[in-house]
């Protein structure tokens, strides 16, 4: 057994038990495998050890492994923050985005779907910790940015996404999830259907299980540390 596939196995096996543990469905929560900065073999040896759905940072890097493994059943997540002029080429390639903020990407990705193609499905993200450097919009304001992006006929929007500060206080990252999981709850009351909280990598992923993620997003804990440290 490679290493990669010894990693997917205990790593979901992690997944299911902090699921249980918390009193929710062994397969509450869906795995994203972060193949940032790893090659397309890298990815290659994911999907042989049956892992489909896949998660990238950077447009040019997610594109040129979308085509170098094209003769792959495989789901594209664009999870990095995302300019204006990189919107088409994410539009044309991926199933998901889970990095919206702001209301004008989400309008250039509505008009550049292809036609052929199904809506992207995309997440909100939301900065949880409030921390300048941090992507995702104020959480007061996602209840607008949600009614604007709903209104918009090639995009489905699926729900919310954090990256709290890497923080070892476990009190402080349950707090950071809760607040998603709660605005979540909030959009529902006023009338959205939303299923997806994405919350969670590779050292917390548990604690967001526990706060009710249902896609965890991991690229350490399974293809281990990044050989390009500085892009990450
Ligand atoms: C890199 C990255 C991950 C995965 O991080 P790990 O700590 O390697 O699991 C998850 N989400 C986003 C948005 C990332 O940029």
């Amino acid at each position: 057994m490679t290493t990669i596939s010894a990693n997917l196995q205990a790593v979901k096996s992690r997944i299911q038990a902090a699921a249980r543990s918390a009193g929710r469905d062994a397969g509450a929560a869906r795995l994203l495998a972060v193949s940032k900065s790893w090659p397309a073999a890298s990815v290659r040896a994911a999907f042989t050890a049956g892992q489909r759905a896949f998660g990238e940072n950077y447009v040019q890097e997610g594109v040129a492994k979308i085509h170098a493994l094209d003769d792959l059943d495989l789901e594209w997540h664009f999870i990095g923050p995302l300019q204006s002029n990189k919107t088409r080429e994410v539009a044309e390639h991926f199933d998901w985005v889970h990095s919206l903020d702001r209301v004008k990407i989400a309008e250039r990705l509505s008009a550049q779907r292809p036609a052929g193609a199904p809506p992207l499905q995309v997440c909100l993200q939301v900065n949880v910790s409030g921390e300048d450097s941090k992507g995702g919009g104020a959480p007061a304001e996602t209840a607008a940015l949600a009614r604007a992006v709903e209104r918009l006929p090639r995009l489905r929007l699926r729900g919310l996404m954090a990256i709290p500060e890497a923080s070892d206080d476990v009190e402080l990252l349950r707090r950071r999830f809760a607040l998603l999981r709660e605005l979540l709850a909030q959009l529902n009351r006023d009338g959205l259907q939303l299923d997806v909280l994405s919350m969670g990598m590779s050292d917390d992923f548990e604690i967001a299980i526990a706060e009710g993620a249902t896609i965890v997003r991991l690229g350490t804990a399974i293809f281990g540390p990044r050989p390009t440290k500085g892009l990450a």
